[in-house]
């Protein structure tokens, strides 16, 4: 079966350097912010074009964090949007704050700039938007909405280490970016990690605090803060995957081009690529009116597609009948019915390329 991601052929391609990158960590005594965090700290923010960077345990705290250290909570309204991964929206509630979902520009699938407006009121202090599937938001536009309503902006991007919008990486143009290395990421640990990027020394600062119980020195609490650490482990692995992530990201562009050549006028509607961005493929999504058939083919014919996201955040069942902004999300709940991420990890071969695209086509000519 040719999976949608796959994590542990990652390892085996980096397998001498990882696992020298893990002995010596085990070797150093330091298992909890130490010097491989401090050093993957400072690559990941030169990476990025950003001045700071707070590694923390996953990219859900890194934008609980992120809301926290610019002083948003609870009593405040966050713009965002309902088709993403479900972390976006409970960061937002567990910073305290409210989310405000709006619609999706139904080309590019990210935040529609035209419709952040209309969904502010007096309490909004922020727009999040989610730079989806490795794809960058308008952020041109939402930075200039922003400053004409004196908004803050948290990037989401989760899906997007590499990516660039106006050849420069994304995570460095809002207030601060928020970033997750769960395994199957375009950089992924081998558990659970995040990274707060910003170039604003104060909400670095509080992102640290915050991040171990308010800590400024050790056993003194100057916030109400909590655990949200970066081991070592994952930083060393982090810091050899960060040496390749460009490959790797070229490799996954690679893969998206090929399937854009063999997939055009098949009926499937394949990913627009937003001009002036680069787009790293985190997944490689195309939408059919008949998703579910599709799906379903293709699982019988070797192949198993991923579905991101099925379910619009709105309608989950912690969710439903709660959400501000869900009466007016007719593209999300488009979305949720018609995608399908095909295979897309930087070790596929062009082979199993071939055989996804093959199969694509058998369905588009009819094939049962
Ligand atoms: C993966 C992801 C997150 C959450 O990251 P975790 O490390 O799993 O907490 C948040 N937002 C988006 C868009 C994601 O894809």
């Amino acid at each position: 079966m040719i999976l949608c991601a796959n994590p542990k052929a990652q390892y085996l391609a980096y397998r001498e350097e990882i696992d020298g990158a893990i002995h010596a960590a085990l070797e150093s005594g330091r298992y909890i912010l130490g010097e491989q965090v401090a050093a993957f700290e400072a690559e990941f923010a030169a990476y990025i074009g950003a001045a700071y960077a707070v590694g923390c345990g996953s990219g859900t705290e890194a934008l609980r964090l992120a809301l926290g250290a610019l002083g948003i909570g609870p009593g405040d309204e966050v713009i965002t949007v309902g088709h993403t991964a479900v972390a976006t929206v409970a960061a937002i509630e567990l910073a305290g704050a409210t989310p405000v979902l709006v619609d999706i520009d139904p080309v590019h699938a990210t935040l529609d700039p035209a419709r952040i407006e209309a969904a502010c009121t007096a309490r909004t202090k922020a727009i999040l938007p989610v730079h989806l599937y490795g794809q960058p938001a308008d952020l041109t536009a939402i930075l200039a909405v922003a400053a004409r309503h004196g908004l803050r902006v948290v990037e989401d991007c989760a899906q997007a280490h590499g990516a660039c919008w106006d050849g420069r990486r994304v995570g460095a143009f809002g207030d601060a970016a928020c970033f997750s290395f769960y395994p199957t990421k375009n950089l992924g640990a081998i558990g659970d990690g995040g990274m707060v990027v910003t170039n604003d020394p104060a909400v670095a600062n509080e992102a640290r605090l915050l991040r171990e119980y308010g800590w400024a020195e050790r056993y003194v609490s100057h916030r109400v803060g909590w655990n949200s650490r970066l081991d070592e482990l994952q930083a060393a692995v982090l810091r050899v995957k960060l040496r390749h992530l460009d490959a790797d990201n070229a490799r996954r562009r690679a893969i998206a081009d090929r399937y854009d050549r063999e997939l055009d006028g098949l009926g499937f509607a394949l990913p627009a690529r937003r001009p002036g961005a680069t787009h790293v493929f985190h997944l490689y999504v195309i939408r059919h009116p008949e998703r579910d058939r599709l799906l379903e083919f293709c699982r019988r014919h070797g192949v198993s597609p991923g579905i991101h996201y099925p379910v619009p955040v709105h309608l989950q069942p912690a969710y439903r009948g709660r959400m501000a902004g869900a009466d007016r999300l007719p593209e999300t709940e488009r979305a949720a019915r018609e995608v399908l991420s095909l295979p897309m990890y930087p070790e596929l071969t062009d082979d199993e390329v071939s055989t996804v695209t093959a199969v694509l086509r058998a369905f588009a000519e009819g094939a049962r």
